[in-house]
């Protein structure tokens, strides 16, 4: 197995219309990426496994599609106008902005625990040990400050009369505002989840690694509401949900792990990341945490309206627990690639790549290659007779062999290859992507076989 790099997934995804660096023809935008045709498709089926697992095959989980734009009191509420910020220092020298816990974790390889200082601590920390900045190496910072992640923006039709509002910095309090919306018109017993896909902003200090850490992204979350008393047990389940969910994406076990939280924030119970084995070393991928009654009591403060719960059974009322469990979409989506990425000497000694990963998340399901142009009506039809069943392209530029490769590299399960046989008998040939072992089957047969193998 060849050693999967940043630069091989990035190249590859800008080569094969996966993922484009943002707004190219200007001379691109620092950490902005836009996903290509086969990218967004991909990444619809990581974000449509997600629903279905979380949402669809849940018994008492309920979807949401809240606004970005919220009013400000939610993030005084949610305290991340206050507190949602990161420890900044300048390099003097170069005028690069670094994250100080970020420079003492990488200085320390990890041996250091920057989630239990101070900002003292960690200035302390950086002049002791002579931290010097990574871009220019020269060592003359300026103090810390904390600097607020949120992107502010306006509105209001005057100048005068604007007001400061917020590109949401996570999606999960348009699930909490909503939690009596939604029990009340679902009619919901505790407990019960909401769920929500969708893009969060963060002006991050340090973006980077692809993907990884960008200034815009999308967040896959969900939130269990459940009585006190009960919220240790499902901390326990959402913990092995979540890791069973990826699991069953094809994530090597040995390549993810459970990772608690040091320092917990004042209101919480427990907090877990599961990180994964990216190519730039251990990282978070998710994290699930106990929030105990804090985001709805808060919201119930701010905003004067009762966020209480009445059990139907006994009367009581009670502000609900939240397990949260939270995961980046375009995280995940780097998981998944570099996780299916490899490199494969074959018998004639040429190199495939090819993206081994679950046939429900690759952009196409199938390909329809005829063996030669002339067998492209034929070809059509069968294509046409598939894609109404799921996604499939058609290819019928260049040598077989290299319509392979190029279905390899973006991950696409089955070809279909349309040969002078299938004038005859009707069926084509079924190629596997991982085993390139091939099969005849008429189209029907292949569209059962392909429908079976695609299931999640
Ligand atoms: P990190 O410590 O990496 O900054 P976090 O602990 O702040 O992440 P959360 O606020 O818990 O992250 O957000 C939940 C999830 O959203 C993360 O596990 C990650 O998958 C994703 N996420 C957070 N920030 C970013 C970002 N800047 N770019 C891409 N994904 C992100």
């Amino acid at each position: 197995m060849a050693e999967v790099t940043m630069e091989k997934l990035v190249a590859l995804c800008k080569a094969r219309g996966i993922i484009f660096p943002g707004s190219e023809i200007y001379g691109g935008m620092g950490n902005t990426w836009d996903y290509g045709p086969v990218g967004v498709e991909i990444k619809n089926n990581i974000k449509r496994a997600w629903w279905k697992r979380f949402v669809q095959e849940s018994e008492n989980s309920f979807g949401v599609d809240a606004a970005i734009l919220m009013n400000s009191r939610v993030w005084e509420a949610s305290g991340h106008t206050t507190s949602f910020s990161d420890p900044k220092m300048d390099c003097k020298k170069c005028k690069t902005r670094h994250r100080a816990d970020t420079l003492i974790e990488a200085h320390s390889k990890g041996a250091v625990n920057p989630d239990l200082m101070t900002n003292d601590e960690m200035e302390a920390y950086i002049q002791e040990h002579h931290v010097n900045c990574p871009n220019c190496g020269n060592f003359d910072w300026t103090p810390i400050r904390t600097f607020n992640l949120m992107f502010e923006t306006s509105r209001g039709v005057t100048d005068e009369n604007q007001n400061r509002i917020y590109l949401r910095p996570e999606t999960a309090q348009g699930e909490f505002v909503n939690f009596l919306n939604v029990q009340r018109t679902t009619r919901a017993k505790v407990p019960f989840g909401i769920a929500q896909i969708g893009k969060a902003f963060r002006n991050e200090i340090t973006p980077g690694n692809f993907i990884f850490r960008t200034i815009e992204f999308e967040q896959m979350e969900h939130q269990w509401f459940c009585k006190e008393g009960t919220d240790g047990e499902y901390y326990a389940e959402f913990k092995e949900k979540a890791m069973r969910f990826l699991l069953d994406l094809g994530f090597k076990a040995e390549h993810l792990r459970f990772r608690d939280h040091d320092k917990l924030a004042h209101y919480a119970r427990a907090a877990c990341d599961i990180q994964y084995l990216y190519p730039m070393g251990w990282s978070e991928l998710n994290g699930i945490h106990n929030r105990t009654d804090y985001d709805l009591s808060r919201h119930q403060e701010y905003s004067g309206k009762t966020l209480t719960y009445v059990d139907p059974i006994d009367n009581s009322r009670y502000i609900p627990y939240v397990i949260e469990y939270s995961i980046g979409a375009d995280r995940l989506m780097l998981a998944v690639l570099a996780e299916a990425y490899d490199e494969e000497t074959l018998e004639n000694g040429e190199v495939r790549n090819v993206l081994h990963f679950h046939p429900a998340i690759a952009a196409y399901k199938a390909a329809i290659l005829p063996l030669q142009k002339n067998l492209a009506p034929q070809a059509k039809e069968i294509w046409a007779k598939l894609r109404t069943r799921f996604s499939v392209i058609y290819d019928e530029a260049g040598s077989i062999g290299k319509r392979y490769r190029r279905q390899d590299e973006i991950g696409t399960p089955f070809s279909l290859t349309v040969d002078f046989d299938t004038l005859e008998n009707g069926t084509v040939t079924l190629r596997d992507r991982d085993t390139m072992q091939q099969v005849r089957l008429t189209p029907d047969e292949a569209i059962s076989f392909i429908e079976e193998k695609i299931r999640f």
